[in-house]
């Protein structure tokens, strides 16, 4: 029996990178997946090179109204809102001396405002079904701070705290709610980085070298699986061992 058998799975951001190899994985282990990103063809085109069963439509994750759309759009379809994994992100790096208000609000509002969204919304819908598990993408940076993202460290942070009150919340009803705190993964957003800071990075990583977006799907399908049932609150980092 694979682990997401007639189960259904939201994922965000999930045209590409992380959010993609993460559906991909779901699809392998018979989830049913709706993909939703801010570019519409973008998220249906993903969604067609999947080897199963997905719908991609376009949600901006900081957009209430948008958020709600996505999740039912899943029930309605589907039948079921089992999974949802908060995984829309983006960057705006640079130190405070440089860093305008809205490079800070941007950031935090898509990370932490948008995955309080789809947590929100998940959980009323997974309350009503007795079972629900959600995944919430963090980043190590959330536990560390780095030098450059004072938003994207603080957002990261914030999404650990999100997911320890509404795990605690929720947990009654038969849903989870979980954080995972990747380190540096090899996608669009990290090869956009300047060589020097990739190559600091990567002699901080004690495995020695970066992770690729599939080690980070198996942790989040185990954490999106009945493998994980008695697993709530928690804060799973995927770094090579980086930070520990
Ligand atoms: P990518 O940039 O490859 O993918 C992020 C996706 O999110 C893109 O498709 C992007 O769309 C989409 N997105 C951005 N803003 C929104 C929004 N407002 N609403 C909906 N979708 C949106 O990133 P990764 O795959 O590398 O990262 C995925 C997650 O993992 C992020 O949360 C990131 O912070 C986290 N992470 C990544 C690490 C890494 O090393 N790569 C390390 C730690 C955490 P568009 O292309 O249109 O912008």
């Amino acid at each position: 029996m694979s682990l997401l058998e007639g189960r259904t799975a939201v994922v965000t951001g999930g045209a590409r990178g992380i959010g993609l190899e993460i559906a991909r994985r779901f699809i392998e282990e018979g989830a049913a997946v709706v993909l939703g990103d801010l570019d519409q063809a973008e998220a249906v085109e993903a969604a067609k090179s999947l080897p199963g069963t997905a719908l991609g439509l376009r949600c901006d994750v900081t957009v209430e109204a948008e958020v709600q759309a996505l999740l039912e759009h899943c029930r309605v379809e589907f039948g079921s809102l089992d999974v949802l994994v908060n995984n829309a992100g983006i960057t705006r790096d640079k130190t405070m001396r440089t860093m305008t208000s809205d490079d800070f609000r941007t950031v935090v509002d898509v990370h932490l405002y948008g995955a309080w969204l789809g947590t929100k919304h998940a959980s009323r819908i997974m309350r009503e079904q007795g079972r629900g598990s959600i995944i919430n993408i963090s980043s190590i940076s959330g536990k560390v701070g780095n030098i450059g993202q004072t938003n994207y460290s603080a957002a990261k942070a914030g999404m650990v705290g999100l997911t320890k009150a509404a795990a605690k919340e929720v947990a009654h009803a038969g849903v989870r709610v979980n954080a995972v705190q990747p380190g540096l993964i090899r996608t669009a957003m990290t090869e956009a980085m300047p060589q020097q800071a990739w190559d600091s990075k990567l002699a901080d990583i004690p495995m020695g070298r970066a992770g690729e977006p599939s080690e980070v799907a198996s942790v989040v399908l185990f954490l999106a699986s009945d493998l994980a049932s008695y697993v709530t609150g928690a804060v799973v980092e995927v770094t090579g061992g980086r930070h520990a």
